[in-house]
């Protein structure tokens, strides 16, 4: 028998085992690290069952009441904060600090501080006639369960993402982790059980390939499924949510163009460019992957680039020197080399990186690529690990046209020192976020979310807050 800790589900405030169970690697070593339940349909029925109970009276409760419960959820996460960045970098082999602070710790403190933003988010009813003739309000009211899906990138963070809205709004919870790295959120959600009614977030945690989240995105219980994870399984998704008609929000995959003008001070934005593209290892879904640069000074910035990447220490997240971890797992990290490889065979010439590095892990060397255009995988597709092709062009009218021609549409970025002339090509990218001199950062009162293939609805703030919402207009004659 295994020694390894074992997570439970948690369905109606009780942990709940299953017959079996599944193990969760730690990517810097490859060996695993915790045991967790595997859950199956009949535990999909169970917890729908108990946030269908628990729905009403949480629905019920004084608006003030619900917003204080999940504010003390947010001192839940502070109060555990070591002990979960612990489990983050255990799972997701992300560093506690990490390059620009993207790491465990970001990970935890943006979980605490959505969570009390989220808590003070309030959607109050809207009046759009007041006269002799009528009244007419605009009332927004909870959904019933909410079905929440998360991938293994910022787990615990994109699970605090989709959990504190649907609950703000008053709508119960059933939530799926990636089987990756289920973690986490599982400890989280034993500590939050401790704050909240049973019933109201529920955990069902499923191995690869399991029933659990297909029984969910069919299930009749379940009113609305919020989604994160890749354009392919968000397209099944939305077959089978189609039976029931259900509300989705799917967050799905990004393949961001970052546009470097030629009046750019070229030293200082290279760090900035870097820590864009490779934090986190290039696994956060709005990192830079495609950088376009001017051809007046492509060779000084590919230099500073290259000169960063050789220098970024990648080591176990436990390391206080690594600033990049392991990629997450064995297959994205075949997914990388099936991409550099493809790179090589379209011609692309590698300034650096290009191979594993040593050791148990899934360690893999950032990789500058340069001599590629569209048309090749590695500017086409979202690589999803430290892998960055730098695109030279010469017209900016022209490159607008090159970084839309992408199925994505999640962010973008212009770097430029006229902001002016910045913001105006900003409006032309086709995505959902852009940023001027910056890119991904994302903040809790701003709407995020990608158009084309890269998702539908909105996370954050009071547009986030309504998609977890039904609209009901109550019109009241006057006479
Ligand atoms: P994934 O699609 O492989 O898995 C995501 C989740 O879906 C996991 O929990 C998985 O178990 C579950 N799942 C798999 N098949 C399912 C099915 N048929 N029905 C229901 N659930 C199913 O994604 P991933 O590899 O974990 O995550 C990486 C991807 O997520 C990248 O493409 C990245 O860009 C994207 N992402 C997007 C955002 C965003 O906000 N747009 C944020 C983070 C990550």
């Amino acid at each position: 028998m295994s020694e390894l800790p074992l997570y439970s589900m948690i369905i109606d405030g009780k942990p709940v085992l299953a017959a079996t169970t599944f193990d969760v690697i730690n990517p810097a070593s490859g060996a695993a690290f915790a045991r967790v339940a595997a859950g199956d349909a009949t535990h999909v029925d169970a917890a729908v069952a108990a946030a269908r109970a628990a729905f009403p009276g949480w629905a019920a409760l004084p608006d003030g009441e619900r917003s204080r419960l999940i504010g003390a959820l947010a001192e839940v996460l502070q109060a555990n904060m070591p002990e979960l960045m612990r489990l983050v970098t255990l799972e997701t082999g992300k560093p506690q600090d990490g390059l620009n602070h993207v790491g465990a710790g970001m990970e935890v403190g943006g979980a605490i501080a959505w969570t009390q933003a989220t808590s003070q988010l309030a959607l109050p009813v809207e009046v759009v006639q007041d006269n002799a003739e009528a009244r007419v309000e605009v009332h927004r009211k909870p959904l019933g369960v909410v079905g929440s899906i998360t991938p293994w990138n910022w787990p615990l963070m994109i699970a605090i993402w989709h959990i504190m809205p649907a609950l703000r709004a008053g709508n119960t919870v059933v939530l799926k982790p990636s089987e990756l790295t289920p973690v986490t959120t599982a400890r989280f959600v034993e500590l939050a059980n401790a704050v909240l009614p049973p019933g109201v977030l529920n955990l069902v945690t499923g191995a690869a390939g399991s029933a659990v989240g297909p029984a969910m995105t069919t299930h009749p219980g379940i009113e609305k499924i919020v989604f994160t994870g890749s354009t392919a399984t968000g397209r099944k998704i939305m077959g089978n949510a189609a039976a029931t008609l259900k509300r989705l929000t799917l967050e799905l995959g990004g393949n961001d163009a970052g546009i470097v003008l030629p009046d750019v001070d070229v030293k200082a934005v290279a760090p900035k460019l870097f820590a864009a593209a490779f934090h986190n290892n290039g696994q956060t879904c709005a990192c830079l992957k495609r950088l376009y640069v001017h051809a007046d000074m492509y060779d000084e910035l590919c230099a500073e680039l290259v000169a960063l990447a050789r220098a970024v220490k990648v080591g176990d997240g436990f390391d206080p020197a690594s600033e990049l971890g392991p990629i997450q797992n064995r297959m994205q990290l075949e997914k990388v080399e099936a991409i550099a490889a493809d790179a090589h065979r379209a011609g692309g010439q590698f300034l650096c990186g290009g191979e594993r590095l040593p050791g148990p892990g899934y360690f893999y060397a950032p990789t500058i690529v340069v001599g590629l255009d569209e048309g090749s995988r590695l500017v086409d597709e979202e690589p999803f690990g430290p892998i960055l092709p730098v695109i030279k062009y010469s017209d900016v009218d022209e490159v607008i046209v090159r970084a839309n021609r992408n199925s994505n549409g999640l962010g973008g970025s212009i770097w430029a020192r006229d902001l002016v002339r910045a913001a105006a090509l900003a409006s032309r990218l086709e995505c959902g976020t852009v940023w001027v001199n910056e890119h991904g950062a994302v903040q809790p009162d701003a709407p995020f979310g990608g158009i084309k293939q890269s998702g539908i609805g909105v996370e954050f703030g009071l547009h986030g807050l309504a998609e977890f919402t039904s609209i009901q207009t109550i019109k009241v004659m006057q006479d």
